[in-house]
Formats: C-alpha cells, sequence, structure tokens
C-alpha cells in the first residue's frame, strides 16, 4: 500500500519539487500552503511533471495556523508521515517583524503537532536550517556543534528543534528527523518548477537569476574583504532535487523501523563556493553578464558556512549528487523559461 505523506508549504520552493520526488517513488502526497508566498501554479506543474503518479496529490489552501482545518484534513485521511516546510523565511523581514514570524513559525508548528498527535500521526520531517549554527567557529559544520541564532528566523528554527526534542522526550512514540540545509538554489531540471520569491529577493541565486533575465541593474556583492579564497562569503550551495531527495531517506529512515528518537541530519554538499565563483558559473551556464557592485558586508553574515556530509551519508544513506555547474544550469534554465517565476504563462501549457 502506498504511504501518504502531508506536506506543509508544499506548493513553496523546496516543498514543491519534494512533492513531485514523493510522487515519483510512488507515495501519495497531501498538500496544505496558505500560497502566502508560492502558488498553486506550482501544484499544477507538479501533478503534470509526476505523469501517471500526478493522480496522487491533493492540495489544500490552509493556513497551519487555522487549527480547525487541519483537524478536518486529518480526520479525512490517515498520514503516514508529515514533512513541515511551511514557514516564513526572510531574515531581514523577521528583525522588523519578529512577532509575525513567532506567531506564524511556531504557532504554526505547535499547532500542527496538536493535531498530529490528537490523530497519533507521529512521524515528522521538520525542515530547519544551517543558521542554527550562527556564526561557526569552525568548518565543516557537524550536528553536534553548539547551536545559536542571530536573528528571529534563526531562533524559530532553533526553539522548533528544541520542542521537537522535547516532544520526543515526553512521548517516545514521536520519531522526528530535523533536516538542516545549507543553500538550496537550482531548479526541476525541466524548468517547469522553480524559486519564484515574492518581492525583493534575500538570497543570492534568486538575485542573480532576475539580474540575468533583465528585472534588476546589477548583483550587491555583500562583502570582499572576508578570508576566503577572493574574499566574498563561502556557503554550501546544494542543489534542490539532491535536497529533495535528502526527504525521500528521511522518510525511509522513518519507515524502516528503527528507534529513530529526535535525530538531527545536515543537507548539504560539503563544498565551500564563494560569491564571486557562484556569479562565475552562472554566467558561464547562462551566456549572460552580471554587472556586480561591491558593497559592504551584510549585517550579521557569517564568512565561512559549509556541512559536514558524513552523518547524512552513513545513516540516510544519501549524499549530493550535483555540482554547482548543474546548480546554475537548472537555476537558468528555469529563469529564461519562467523570467517572471509562475507570474507568465508556462511554455509548454
Ligand atoms: P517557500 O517560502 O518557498 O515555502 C514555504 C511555503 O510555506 C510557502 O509556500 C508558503 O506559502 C507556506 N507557508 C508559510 N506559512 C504558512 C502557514 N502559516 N500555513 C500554511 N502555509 C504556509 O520557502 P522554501 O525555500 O521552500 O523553504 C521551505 C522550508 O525550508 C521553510 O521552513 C524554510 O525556513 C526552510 N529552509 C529554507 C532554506 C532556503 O534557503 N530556501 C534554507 C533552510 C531552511
Ligand atoms: N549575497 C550577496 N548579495 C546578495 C545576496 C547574498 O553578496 O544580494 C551573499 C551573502 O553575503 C552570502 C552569500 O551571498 O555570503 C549567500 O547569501 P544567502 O542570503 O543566499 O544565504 P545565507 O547567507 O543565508 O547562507
Amino acid at each position: 500500500m502506498a504511504k501518504t505523506v502531508l506536506v506543509t508549504g508544499g506548493a513553496g520552493y523546496i516543498g514543491s519539487h519534494t512533492v513531485l520526488q514523493l510522487l515519483l517513488a510512488g507515495f501519495k502526497a497531501v498538500v496544505v500552503d496558505n500560497l502566502e508566498n508560492s502558488s498553486e501554479v506550482a501544484i499544477k506543474r507538479v501533478a503534470e511533471l509526476a505523469g501517471e503518479f500526478g493522480k496522487n496529490i491533493i492540495f489544500h489552501k490552509i493556513d497551519i495556523r487555522d487549527k480547525e482545518a487541519l483537524e478536518k484534513v486529518f480526520a479525512s485521511t490517515t498520514f503516514d508521515a508529515v514533512i513541515h516546510f511551511a514557514g516564513l523565511k526572510a531574515v531581514g523581514e523577521s528583525v522588523h517583524k519578529p512577532l509575525l514570524y513567532y506567531n506564524n513559525n511556531i504557532i504554526g508548528t505547535i499547532n500542527l503537532l496538536e493535531v498530529m498527535s490528537a490523530h497519533g500521526c507521529k512521524k515528522l520531517v521538520f525542515s530547519s536550517s544551517a543558521t542554527v549554527y550562527g556564526w561557526p567557529k569552525e568548518v565543516p559544520c557537524t550536528e553536534e556543534f553548539d547551536l545559536s541564532a542571530t536573528n528571529p528566523y534563526g531562533r524559530t528554527k532553533l526553539f522548533i528543534e528544541e520542542i521537537c526534542r522535547d516532544i520526543h522526550i515526553s512521548d517516545p512514540d514521536w520519531s522526528i528527523i530535523l533536516l538542516r540545509y545549507f543553500n538550496p538554489v537550482g531548479a526541476h531540471p525541466s524548468g517547469h518548477i522553480g524559486e519564484d520569491p515574492r518581492g525583493f529577493p534575500n538570497n543570492l541565486m534568486p538575485f542573480v537569476q532576475q539580474v540575468a533575465v533583465g528585472r534588476r541593474p546589477a548583483l550587491t556583492v555583500f562583502g570582499n574583504d572576508y578570508s576566503t579564497k577572493d574574499g566574498t562569503g563561502v556557503r554550501d550551495y546544494i542543489h534542490v532535487v539532491d535536497l529533495s531527495d535528502g526527504h525521500i531517506s528521511a522518510l525511509q529512515k522513518l519507515f524502516d523501523g528503527s528507534e529513530i528518537g529526535c535525530e538531527v541530519y545536515n543537507l548539504g554538499t560539503g563544498k565551500g563556493t564563494s560569491v564571486l565563483e557562484m556569479v562565475a558559473a552562472f554566467e558561464k551556464a547562462s551566456g549572460k553578464e552580471i554587472p556586480l557592485v561591491i558593497a559592504g558586508r551584510r549585517p550579521g553574515d557569517a564568512e565561512i558556512v559549509y556541512a559536514s556530509t558524513a552523518k547524512a551519508e552513513k545513516e540516510l544513506h544519501w549524499k549530493a549528487k550535483y555540482g554547482i555547474e548543474e546548480m546554475c544550469r537548472d537555476q537558468w534554465n528555469w529563469a529564461s523559461m519562467n523570467p517572471w517565476g509562475y507570474g507568465c504563462p508556462d511554455p509548454a501549457d
């Protein structure tokens, strides 16, 4: 029997790619999303890309803070597990609107956990972030590093991780996998789904993409005086399809009968890439020049962050397959086919 997974935030960037991988792996997926930072078009395209498995997706436009609505979803379907992506993720916005972030991310998660518990669904995969390593004193970051947060968004991830550890201590029936993502980029190789942030992009690659399609004049490089190979910040970029596959591996671990408890895994490639290296790779993939404006450091930014991947490789049997060439190739493919994201027609429609 196919297992059924509830995916919160499944219309979003990582969620939509993961739902596609879930369907292709033979799972049934029920997506709840309030479409605050996404489009229902993504769900339609995922169903199309899944071919014969496209019938195995159901979408509900629901805010996870609406407990009554969540209750209805759980009353109508028995879920084998939940993958919880739903949340707000803009670091800068979280500094200006901390209550919005605590309300949406933390209250939303508590609601979800309460409804899951009431319905006896106690298997969870949660989207945490490398942001919980704060400014790491050394690299690569291992899962045992001390945790800290440098902004309200990061604190929501830290608090939710702690909440998950507490509920597992209180009730060992819970099996929880916390996945700490490094820097997801790229898009599905078809070019039909990808990242489509609302408003001003906060992250490097959505910004680069918007410069390449002529929506913005230049990329501002935040600091070229770091102690790195070329002075710009270093991050661990990971192809979104690799990241999505990491969720399938996590689910398999939840279902294989082993004692999991509340376990945490990094999802990264283990390789550090600078801003200038990433821009060069994107220019090569797209044939577009990305004009640069060098500016001061962005407040709060760490210098070098990349993952230790040993634990995920050993225990989840998962390893990223793609490098920055494929990430940039697929990001450009999505951007050139959909320069205005989901806001313009898909050439295939
Ligand atoms: P995204 O904004 O594209 O997806 C999040 C989805 O959640 C959106 O579709 C949004 O509409 C939905 N959502 C938000 N609040 C909701 C609510 N209260 N009820 C229902 N739906 C709600 O972001 P993403 O990049 O796909 O990120 C997914 C998860 O991964 C988030 O929790 C994010 O914090 C985490 N994460 C992302 C990154 C990254 O760089 N993209 C890195 C680390 C962790
Ligand atoms: N960055 C930049 N210009 C931008 C956005 C990001 O130079 O417009 C840099 C940023 O300083 C960091 C890297 O790109 O060194 C990755 O930033 P992003 O916000 O994508 O990820 P995070 O810093 O949260 O890991």
